[in-house]
């Protein structure tokens, strides 16, 4: 299996590097242990100067329950690590402190400035719905080029997970419509509320108040978007009661607003969505707490963006190599403490695929990806199995 595998590898790269590091395995982190304010600037260290006492950090020995992965259209890495005290960041107040926070508290970002290697959509139109297909697929659509592709006809990550679990277990709410069409092969096999006016979702149960969140989405369709757009606030607010009421093993919220702010020449707009988003962040990670409350992390939040944009915000797509650009977040049950950190290698933008297979350990004959050893720990379990690859190599 792909998962023991990867894991195992970058547990013993880590080996190595304590030993030629000389590194005391008694230091204390250098990350400030969970506090649920304001975390110090100072907490957050710059990329790649997280020592190997931090790597060492045991995280979540028990297995992930549930993932939330949260997508934040058109987000530049540059607004995303601002003030964020990485070298490399643009000074100012952070954009985004409370995912730096939640980073430094129990995760690993990937991205930034300041690396050898960094993390891209593969295009080679960076426009959502080859980013989203990448990212849902985990390799990039062999037949899209533009967002006027039809449903994809890869099997998703969320199918994968569908195919273990109920119906109710798998959903989506985005603002974007045509985010559909990225996250299944299968329509109508899980929840998926994508646009304003999905109020008639199957599989979505009979609560009230959802509904009436729906209902309320619908009734504000369009800006900051066009057409069936449903404003992140109304989106925000659905997938929360979802994730609260309903507890799936994987939930999937897809926001915009940023990404339309930016097309419209807003630069303030654009940063507005982006604290907004950061704040929704907190609200998820406040909610899962509450679930496991009285035990450890069960819960997994992971955050992305379908594609970067260029200097001025309007733009990004083939024409402006920038935004091929993207990051990757990840902290809670199962993620390696690692804060902002350089990959060892190039990063695509379809490995975080890989990343929420190897944490709701859905078995898949898909390539190993080099950013599930970036940012998952592996459990005493993984390390006390080897797996079967390991062993047929043992066995030469
Ligand atoms: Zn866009």
């Amino acid at each position: 299996m792909n998962v023991a595998r990867a894991v195992g590898g970058r547990a013993a790269l880590i080996l190595v590097t304590l030993l030629a590091c000389n590194v005391k395995s008694s230091e204390p982190p250098a990350l400030a242990l969970p506090e649920r304010l304001e975390a110090p600037r100072a907490d957050v260290a710059p990329a790649s100067s997280a020592s190997a006492a931090d790597e060492l950090v045991p995280t979540a020995p028990r297995d992930v329950e549930r993932v939330v992965l949260i997508t934040l259209d058109g987000l530049r890495w540059q607004e995303v690590f601002a003030g964020s005290g990485v070298e490399g960041a643009a000074e100012g107040p952070p954009l985004m402190p409370n995912l730096h926070r939640l980073v430094a508290e129990s995760g690993t970002i990937l991205g930034g400035p300041g690396c050898a290697h960094d993390m891209r959509a593969s295009g080679p139109n960076y426009v959502s719905l080859p980013g989203y297909m990448e990212l849902f697929g985990g390799r990039p659509p062999a037949a899209c080029r533009n967002n006027k592709c039809g449903q994809t006809d890869t099997a998703t990550v969320l199918d994968e997970v569908r195919a273990s679990t109920s119906a109710d277990q798998v959903a989506v709410f985005s603002s974007w419509s045509k985010y559909a069409r990225a996250v299944t092969r299968t329509p109508r096999s899980f929840v998926v509320s994508s646009g304003a006016r999905t109020a008639n979702v199957r599989h979505l149960g009979d609560d009230a108040v959802l509904r009436a969140h729906l209902d309320e989405g619908a009734a504000h369709a369009g800006f900051p978007g066009w057409g069936d757009y449903r404003p992140d606030e109304h989106t925000r607010r659905a997938a929360l009661r979802y994730l609260e009421t309903v507890r799936p093993r994987l939930l999937v919220v897809g926001l915009g607003d940023a990404d339309d702010y930016g097309h419209r020449g807003d630069p303030k707009g654009y940063r507005r969505a982006i604290g907004e988003s950061d704040a929704f962040i907190a609200d998820v990670d406040r909610a899962v707490s509450a679930m496991d409350a009285g035990g450890e992390r069960r819960t997994t939040i992971v955050v992305t963006t379908d594609h970067g944009r260029e200097r001025s915000l309007r733009h990004h797509g083939a024409g402006f190599p920038d935004s091929a650009r993207v990051f990757v977040a990840a902290f809670g049950a199962g993620i390696a403490r690692r804060g902002p950190t350089c990959a060892s290698s190039p990063l695509r933008l379809g490995d975080v695929a890989s990343v929420v297979r190897t944490l709701l350990r859905v078995e898949t004959d898909a390539p190993d990806s080099s950013l599930v050893g970036e940012v998952v720990e592996p459990s005493p379990h993984d390390r006390a199995r080897p797996s079967a690859r390991m062993l047929a190599g043992a066995s030469l």
